[in-house]
């Protein structure tokens, strides 16, 4: 079944996470799966990186099976994305009724469902981090009686790990939006996707010697490391007006 997904609203209160808010989603809701079809999913590089590992694939073979890649309108960056199953609009990683089959690796966007994260600055110029609760006609989860700090969900959906990642991405948004005047070659956007995407090939790339901003000792760092590593490296060295410019 089709369930389009443009009937949302997001409640006009931004939360805090001492905030709580009531939210329950479980095998059995009347509501279960639902939330799996016909959805955007973009994944960052720590998702990308936990989807591969839970489904044992290298990046190409994971895009070639699920996904899609392409120069983001908005970040001017790689992105991989997950299409949906042409029949019936369904997430190819949905098997009903058991449900999500990546459940330990599942995107953060379906970790922090039904939550929006944003930030704000406060007159003193302090950032806020801030959710706003998002409600669509099918999800049956805010009629559940379980009052939950907005801390304690994001603890509870594995989500702090998740946020640190997608932090370190979103400083790199940032630092390609500030030179968006400038046009990245071909060969820039390459490194990007090996740096932030491809960690199999850059292990290949960093034994060879052949990428200046590595040592061979960086083969000792794990997955998460060598990808935190990297992220400061597309936003540090790669993403820099000197460098954009040459
Ligand atoms: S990854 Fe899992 S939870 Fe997310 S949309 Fe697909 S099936 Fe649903
Ligand atoms: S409660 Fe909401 S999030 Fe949970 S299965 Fe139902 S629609 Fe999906």
């Amino acid at each position: 079944m089709h369930i389009p997904h443009y009937n949302f609203v997001f409640d006009p209160k931004d939360l805090t996470l001492e905030d709580e808010f009531s939210f329950n989603c479980y095998k059995g809701i009347v509501c279960f799966n639902k939330c799996c079809y016909d959805v955007k999913l973009v994944l960052s590089p720590y998702d990308l990186l936990r989807l591969k590992k839970n489904l044992k694939l290298t990046t190409s073979e994971f895009v070639e099976k699920y996904g899609e890649f392409y120069i983001g309108e908005v970040t001017q960056l790689p992105v991989i994305s997950i299409n949906m199953n042409p029949h019936d609009y369904s997430c190819p990683f949905l098997a009903e009724p058991e449900g999500c089959r990546v459940y330990p690796d599942r995107p953060s966007a379906c970790r922090i469902y039904p939550l929006a994260r944003y930030f704000a600055e406060n007159e003193k110029g302090e950032k806020l981090e801030l959710y706003k609760i998002i409600r669509e006609t099918h999800c049956k989860g805010h009629y559940e009686n379980r009052p939950i700090k907005v801390k304690d969900y994001l603890e509870e959906q594995g989500l702090y790990v998740y946020h640190h990642f997608n932090d370190l991405w979103g400083e790199v948004v940032l630092k390609r939006q500030k030179f968006s005047h400038i046009p990245l070659t071909g060969d820039i956007l390459d490194l990007i996707y090996l740096l932030a995407y491809d960690l199999e090939e850059l292990r290949d790339e960093i034994k060879s010697d052949s990428l200046p901003y590595f040592l061979h000792e960086d083969l000792n760092l794990s997955d998460e490391e060598l990808l935190e590593k990297s992220l400061k490296i597309i936003k540090d060295e790669i993403l820099t007006e000197e460098n954009l410019n040459w």
